[in-house]
């Protein structure tokens, strides 16, 4: 069974709806990359987005079942590093939305369970999307196990991400332009110094 979930970020001025979410339908992974953790460290938000480890839950999704519907005026986007994944949030309250790449075309997002109220790790996700399938990017070394199991993951989710690509066709909404698949906002990038700071508040 698949439902439908508010988006709303936290001071209320963004909203819209996340569409038909199950654990079929997503694919929900944690990542503990230096550039997830910095994120969280550039939003002032990591008692949000981080685990006691670090550790961001995302799940990817169909960005067509990802529509805002108010205060599009306030969604920006950035890149922790120049050729990052773009991070997009809310310049009013620096609610994290969701994670793409830089042009538009591949059906590809990964949201921040934040914007629809629930903290990475809580309960409501696992019921909404299931149980983290893959932990990517720990910083240990990880059994065997775990890397047939981050493999699954990987190799499930290329499979979902062409089935969405050849029943949807390109995706853009809602963050790139239809004609030019372009981001519909500059990515602000920050400076190396400044990313510098964000990485050693997580022990890089
Ligand atoms: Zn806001
Ligand atoms: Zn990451």
């Amino acid at each position: 069974m698949s439902v439908d979930v508010s988006i709303k970020c936290s001071c209320g001025s963004v909203t819209g709806v996340a569409r038909n979410l199950s654990a079929g339908s997503t694919n929900h992974v944690k990542c503990s990359c230096r550039g997830c953790q910095s994120y969280a460290h550039f939003l002032g938000r990591t008692d949000d987005m981080l685990d006691e480890n670090g550790g961001s839950n995302i799940f990817q999704l169909d960005p067509k079942n990802f529509e805002i519907k108010a205060g599009m005026e306030h969604v920006v986007c950035m890149r922790v590093t120049p050729d990052g994944p773009l991070r997009w949030y809310t310049d009013c309250c620096k609610t994290p939305l969701g994670n793409g790449f830089p042009r538009g075309g591949i059906p590809f997002l990964g949201v921040l369970p934040i914007c629809l109220g629930y903290k990475g790790t809580s309960d409501e996700v696992v019921k909404l999307v299931g149980p983290v399938r893959g932990h990517l990017n720990q910083n240990k070394p990880i059994g065997l196990s775990e890397k047939l199991r981050n493999a699954g993951m990987l190799a499930r989710f290329a499979c979902q991400l062409l089935w969405w690509r050849v029943r949807g066709g390109k995706s853009w909404k809602p963050f790139f332009d239809e004609k030019t698949m372009k981001p519909i906002r500059k990515p602000l990038t920050i400076s190396e110094d400044e990313r510098a700071t964000h990485e050693a508040k997580s022990g890089f």
